[in-house]
């Protein structure tokens, strides 16, 4: 392997893992879609791969891709970001442990821990992961095993200090789970921050083009990558080929997207601020936003999710089905801009629960068309 330890990030994003193929020097890899690799003898494997599930070159190459980018040691791919949350929780949890989960997480990762973990022992505990002497005093009232933050969280985009997070569970034993899914590796490293474990939905921005779902985990820590391996190969929920070579591609302009995302998302996100029928916009390069001191130390961007409160969920409706350039959708991260009503659409499974999104909220993903045409969309879908 050749040591990439001294470059920068968007070289390694393009580099980690795609070195030309040695048999013909393809400077592209070729996706192997072979299930099972000839033995040399019995037990006599070529580069360790035997069967598909257990190992693929593809996978292999898009694994590297992840640890170089998060600067992990391990890299771990799976077929959905929930996939690989469940993979993570099953090898972090045994029956009557307990997950203290930030308030406004993805709703499926509320959903994974209360009705599928749930029946099966794994207990969840609730608490804003921005204000950390609530995090603290939960931590201290009943230590848990796992606590897990997403920041910026989805859709209100609070900020968590997640070396402070780190610390407070470090404290108590609690293994810090950051799922990066809306920085990315490219705004935000949660390891060097002192976090054990990114989770990403690769569905999103490291895909980036909506065209393949994956999920992915990257840690330090030997013993906890042996315990991930062994379920990656034991339960199976594995990324296809085709999708790891996917996502490998779109990882490769992960740095000039999440530029671009940022720089689109921050006029949109001014634009509004500023119009009579907006109450509250939500992101944090906006210096109004409550965490942006902090966003701006730990992040060295804002991203491209902007989320606005108007005046009624009656309005809110309205304003996400006017949009005509931001398409109305589920998901995000894609290069084009996706328009979302939480209440009843993403998070529409923890209506009524402590995670719920108030319904005045509308989540913009936005994307990296021009900004001119954005902001025109955006100011019309208004006016109706
Ligand atoms: C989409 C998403 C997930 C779940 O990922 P899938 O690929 O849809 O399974 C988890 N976390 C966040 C923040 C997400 O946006």
């Amino acid at each position: 392997m050749t040591s990439h330890t001294a470059r920068g990030f968007a070289s390694l994003a393009v580099h980690a893992g795609q070195e030309p193929d040695g048999a013909t020097g393809a400077v592209i890899p070729p996706v192997h879609f072979s299930t099972t690799y000839a033995q040399d003898g019995i037990g006599g494997l070529r580069g360790g791969y035997e069967y598909g599930r257990s190992g693929n070159p593809t996978r292999t190459a898009l694994q590297a891709q992840l640890a170089a980018i998060e600067g992990g040691a391990h890299a771990f791919s799976f077929a959905s970001g929930l996939a690989a949350e469940d993979t993570l929780l099953r090898a972090a949890l045994a029956p009557g442990d307990e997950v203290l989960l930030g308030s406004d997480v993805y709703g499926g990762t509320y959903r994974l821990l209360a009705r599928v973990l749930g029946p099966w022992g794994v207990r969840l505990r609730v608490v804003d992961m921005s204000d950390l002497d609530a995090v603290r005093a939960a931590v201290e009232a009943a230590p848990p095993q796992i606590v897990w933050v997403e920041t910026p969280s989805n859709p209100l985009l609070r900020i968590t200090d997640i070396a402070g997070l780190a610390e407070i569970g470090h404290a108590v034993g609690a293994l810090v789970v950051v799922d990066n899914t809306f920085a990315t590796p490219a705004l935000q490293q949660p390891l060097a921050l002192g976090a054990d474990v990114v989770v990403h939905s690769t569905t999103k921005y490291l895909g980036g083009h909506s065209d393949v779902v994956g999920g992915a985990l990257i840690v330090n820590d030997d013993a906890l990558a042996e315990k991930i391996g062994f379920l990656q190969y034991a339960v199976g929920a594995v990324s296809g080929p085709l999708d790891a070579w996917l996502t490998t591609r779109g990882i490769k302009t992960l740095a000039v997207r999440m530029q671009r995302h940022s720089e689109n998302a921050a006029a949109v996100a001014a634009f509004l601020e500023g119009h009579e029928r907006v109450a509250r916009v939500y992101y944090p390069g906006l210096s109004s936003h409550p965490g942006h001191a902090l966003a701006a130390r730990q992040m060295s961007g804002f991203g491209g999710i902007v989320s606005v409160a108007l005046e009624s969920g009656e309005a809110a409706r309205r304003f996400a089905e006017s949009t005509r350039l931001f398409t109305l959708a589920e998901s995000l991260g894609g290069v084009e801009s996706l328009v979302n009503y939480p209440d009843a659409m993403t998070h529409a499974s923890v209506r009524g629960t402590e995670a719920a999104v108030p319904v005045e909220v509308v989540r913009l993903s936005v994307g990296i068309e021009d900004e001119a045409d954005l902001l025109a969309d955006v100011e019309q879908a208004l006016a109706r």
